[in-house]
């Protein structure tokens, strides 16, 4: 049985970045990243953006090059899916079979893209946005498609929309809430994309449950819930993901939805770690409460604190969270978690296609989603991170600068 000083399982963003920071903190035992897709480690977020779009090839998106992984004597095991892992005997069985040992384990694994649960979920045409080889099937199908039905208007939905929208693709978004965006943003700012996206021609409908999808040997319609069905050649299905858990869970770690981690990354387990998106833990921007964030930062600063726990340096996670979205030309970037808000301020004017939307919680800043105003969101991390108390008027009032509010 092969033995290292570090497994890392899953070999994206964070798992990469962990392998990465142990060396940047001079760790000098042996790595091993175990991931089950065929790729080196690569950028998640261009998939739904400029990948789709064909504006940046494979090549780009890598973490590293090859060469990098060799220069650091990190050990690559692409397209190895981790079963089981046993705490007891420090070690990990793939599905091929092989055990491979560790000192420490980091538990990398993201998650998978959440299936929908109907009739036709399964048939040629509905896809997922999580992994290249999901991006690639879309991309080998679109000559035939003219109609796209994209279910769940969550960011990777709206991405995709906006990006076959221009692709000259007649898309219907469809989502069963009230409004897009409703999990992770304010009303505000879930109108203004709304607007943006029936402005490119895109056809949002909102409050809609999906039934069914139909057709014989490929997909041919969504149908929704009054019978109705949306013509459709393809459909996205952007409905969130499954913590990919199940083995570690299997092995006892505490957790549920994602594996239960302290402020250093821990799980129950001893020296095994998790990070990313799996990793839920209890986040001092979120009132304390147990989340899972879903954000390359998140990723990146979990495996940072995960690789200086093992190197014995002090180490604690406390980020303020931030991500970013690209629809059409418009660079979406938040900051902070606006989960819990009880007042939205808009500043500036969306008319604009340039402002924010400041959320406040008992009177302090919590969190802003600006759209093209990178100045309000380089400002406004400050406010979050200070979490005072502001007036909601003077942070309504653009001419004001952010960085004038702040300590
Ligand atoms: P991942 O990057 O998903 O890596 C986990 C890896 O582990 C995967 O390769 C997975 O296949 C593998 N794996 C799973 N189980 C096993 C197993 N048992 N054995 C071996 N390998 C396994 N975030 C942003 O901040 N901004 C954005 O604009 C943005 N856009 C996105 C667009 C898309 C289309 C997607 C899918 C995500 C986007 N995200 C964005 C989210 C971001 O990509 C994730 O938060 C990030 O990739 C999380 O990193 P991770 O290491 O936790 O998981």
């Amino acid at each position: 049985m092969n033995r290292y000083d570090v497994l890392i399982v899953g070999a994206g963003h964070g798992g990469a970045q962990a392998a990465i920071a142990l060396r940047q903190n001079r760790f000098e035992g042996s790595i091993v990243l175990i991931g089950d897709e065929p790729e080196l480690p690569y950028e998640r977020p261009p998939l739904s953006k400029e990948y789709l779009a064909g504006d940046k090839v494979f090549e780009r998106l890598l973490i590293r090059p090859a060469a990098f992984w060799e220069e650091r004597s990190v050990t690559m095991l692409t397209g190895r899916t981790v079963v089981a892992v046993d705490p007891a005997a420090r070690s990990v069985t793939t599905a091929d079979g092989a055990r491979i040992g560790y000192a420490a384990l980091i538990w990398a694994a993201g998650g998978k893209a959440r299936r929908i649960a109907c009739d036709g979920h399964d048939l040629t045409g509905v896809h997922t946005v999580r992994t290249r080889a999901d991006v690639d099937a879309m991309i080998a199908e679109l000559p035939e498609v003219r109609d796209v039905a994209v279910i769940g208007g969550g960011y990777i939905g709206l991405e995709a929309a906006a990006v076959l929208a221009k692709l000259d693709r007649k898309v219907t978004v469809l989502e069963a809430q009230d409004r897009v965006l409703a999990r992770v943003a304010g009303e505000p700012l879930s109108r203004f994309f709304e607007a943006e996206h029936r402005a490119h021609g895109v056809t949002i409908r909102t409050g809609v449950q999906v039934s069914g999808i139909e057709g014989d040997d490929r997909v041919s319609g969504v149908r929704l819930a009054d019978g109705e069905v949306v013509p459709a050649q393809m459909a996205i299905v952007g409905i969130g993901i499954e913590p990919a858990v199940a083995p570690l869970l299997a092995a006892g770690a505490s957790g549920g939805n994602g594996v239960l981690v302290d402020g250093q990354c821990r799980t129950s387990l001893p020296d095994i770690y998790a990070i990313g998106d799996c990793a839920l833990h209890a986040n001092a921007h979120a009132g304390d409460r147990m989340i899972r964030l879903e954000s390359v930062q998140n990723a990146n600063d979990q495996a940072t604190v995960a690789a200086k726990t093992i190197c014995g340096l002090e180490a604690g996670y406390d980020a303020v969270p931030w991500f970013w979205s690209n629809q059409y030309d418009l660079k979406l970037q938040t900051v902070g978690i606006s989960a819990g808000y009880d007042t939205a301020v808009v500043r500036g004017d969306p008319a604009t296609r340039s402002f924010s939307v400041i959320y406040l919680a008992a009177g302090r800043v919590i969190a802003l989603d600006c759209v093209n105003a990178v100045k309000d969101y380089v400002q406004g991390r400050k406010l979050v991170a200070e979490g005072r108390a502001i007036d909601p008027a003077a942070l309504a009032d653009a001419s004001v600068p952010l960085k004038d509010l702040s300590a």
